[in-house]
């Protein structure tokens, strides 16, 4: 009898937890595709599908496809938010990224009031390449229909590895993609293994660099190497363990970690082949044919199953799974596109007494210095108070971030006769990545834009793209959204539904 009360729990768990219903794999490309037509049905001012070998002239991929690009964003925002671009896998039969990229956008749109959520698709615009090879996808094969490897074409030390120089539409209209736009944060997910690679992928093997946690050692190391490094630790740890853990021995440069070379692999060409930045890079870019390339994205390989295909009941759903993991991945990386900051306190509530502004820093990995200005009379940058200074975390590696769960706090104690108080909370934040290592091979800058833009006052980079003009600033201060507090009047409990993500977040989700 005790068994089969616990069988029958057992049952009713995994109903709960895989709680999706029909298939949960689509048969083909075509269907991947008409599904996320449907989204698009559903949610006509947050999702567009559209054609992007049509939009860029590349022509028809073998095999008789068109390449499906989707941009998820609130699109009466406009769209010259930072941009962020998730790749199906290109190669075929590595299935979970490709799918589960469709559940993510799925779960944006049931999930776009949360507040969070809300904020990033108010302030970044999300693509997603549904297969960056269909070809591959229906035939269940690595290859495309000329059977080359649409992960070693790219115009950084291409090799000719089971492919030609850009030879693919498929490649080619990335190439398009990426140089119409300003892409910040990107990725190609795969499968048959368990990591998170990130360049380089066969180039500089003698430049070596410490990690700065536990002094393990890599070769190929990139300039970036120490956001690189901290950025994906954090990324696996956040994803958690349901593939199997991630942590140095599994989260590195692609050779040190794989264990073999990959010429012509586009994690490297997205992030080093922009030339003109980048001069180091010049011998492994063939820019002289093909123009400069404008790269400089934070780009991330992430092998999520140990099976290339896995049985559907491994995606699971938005707890727990493949599923789970590729929405966690794609939250923490659309995230690290900008800092920014958020208030825990809602906007104009109610308090009785003295307040507690509580706020969180976003889209970084340390918080080097924040505070907030204040003021009881309107806008506290004109005749604001400043509050108390935190620079704990200066000059780390990881700490003080929403990621690191941590809230920020200051008590005001409100004067007699005071009706409102009105604040802004100020960040600088990522201090430590301005410098990078190996200066005499790489020069002494980033070559990363999200790195540049945040560490580096002066820069500025203007880029004329599909959706008009981007203009990228550095900028050293980022702020909060203006908070209004009414003091006195209708006593309301204060707000501290906290937005943590993990374990706590699915608690406090449950509940509301
Ligand atoms: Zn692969």
């Amino acid at each position: 009898m005790k068994g089969v009360i616990l069988v029958a729990a057992i049952i009713i768990f995994s109903t709960i937890s895989y709680g999706y219903k029909g298939d949960i794999k689509p048969h083909s490309y075509d269907e991947l595709v008409e599904w996320y037509k449907n989204l698009e049905k559903n949610y006509p001012e947050y999702i567009e599908v559209f054609k992007a070998n049509e939009m860029y002239k590349t022509g028809k991929v073998d095999g008789g496809y068109d390449l499906y690009y989707v941009c998820i964003t609130n699109e009466s925002k406009g769209f010259l938010k930072p941009e962020v671009l998730f790749l199906g896998s290109p190669h075929g039969d590595e299935t979970v990224g490709t799918i589960s990229l469709y559940y993510l956008a799925k779960w944006m749109m049931e999930n776009k009031e949360d507040r969070w959520i809300k904020w990033l698709l108010d302030h970044r615009e999300i693509y997603i390449e549904v297969s960056h090879n269909p070809y591959g996808f229906d035939h269940h094969c690595r290859q495309d229909a000329n059977g080359w490897d649409l992960n070693r074409e790219a115009d950084y030390d291409w090799r000719g590895e089971n492919s030609e120089l850009w030879g693919s539409v498929n490649g080619r209209t990335l190439w398009q993609f990426i140089n119409h736009h300003a892409i910040r944060v990107g990725c190609d997910f795969h499968g048959g293994t368990r990591m998170l690679l990130y360049p380089w992928g066969s180039t500089h093997k003698n430049i070596t660099a410490k990690s700065p946690f536990s002094g393990k050692r890599y070769e190929y190391a990139p300039p970036d190497f120490n956001f690189y490094h901290a950025a994906c630790l954090r990324l696996g740890e956040y994803m958690g363990g349901y593939g199997g853990v991630f942590d140095e021995r599994n989260v590195g440069t692609i050779p040190s970690t794989i264990g073999y070379e990959a010429p012509g692999c586009i994690a490297a060409w997205a992030y080093g082949a922009n030339v003109k930045e980048c001069p180091a890079e010049d011998k492994f870019v063939d820019d002289e044919d093909n123009g400069n390339y404008n790269c400089g994205i934070f780009w991330v390989s992430p092998e999520l199953s140990r099976i290339k295909d896995p049985p559907s009941w491994e995606f699971g759903n938005e707890k727990r799974g493949y599923i789970s993991e590729v929405i966690k991945f794609v939250l923490h990386q659309t995230d690290l596109a900008q800092p920014y900051l958020l208030w825990v306190n809602e906007n104009n509530s109610f308090s009785h007494g003295n307040v507690t502004l509580r706020w969180q820093v976003y889209g970084c990995m340390v918080v080097d210095e924040t505070y907030v200005v204040y003021s009881f009379y309107g806008n506290p940058l004109k005749n604001g108070m400043k509050g108390v200074v935190h620079n704990e975390y200066e000059g780390m590696y990881r700490g003080g971030t929403y990621w690191d769960g941590k809230i920020w706090e200051e008590r005001i104690d409100i004067p007699e006769n005071v009706s409102d108080v009105y604040a802004i909370a100020f960040a600088r934040v990522d201090g430590i990545y301005k410098n990078t290592i190996a200066p005499y091979e790489y020069g002494n800058h980033s070559y990363l834009r999200i790195i540049r833009e945040r560490t580096d006052a002066n820069y500025i980079e203007v880029v004329n793209t599909t959706d008009g003009i981007e203009t990228i600033k550095g900028n050293i201060w980022w702020r909060s959204p203006l908070l209004h507090i009414k003091i006195g009047g209708i006593v309301e409990p204060e707000e501290d539904y906290i937005y943590i993500m993990g374990e706590r977040w699915q608690e406090a989700r449950k509940q509301s």
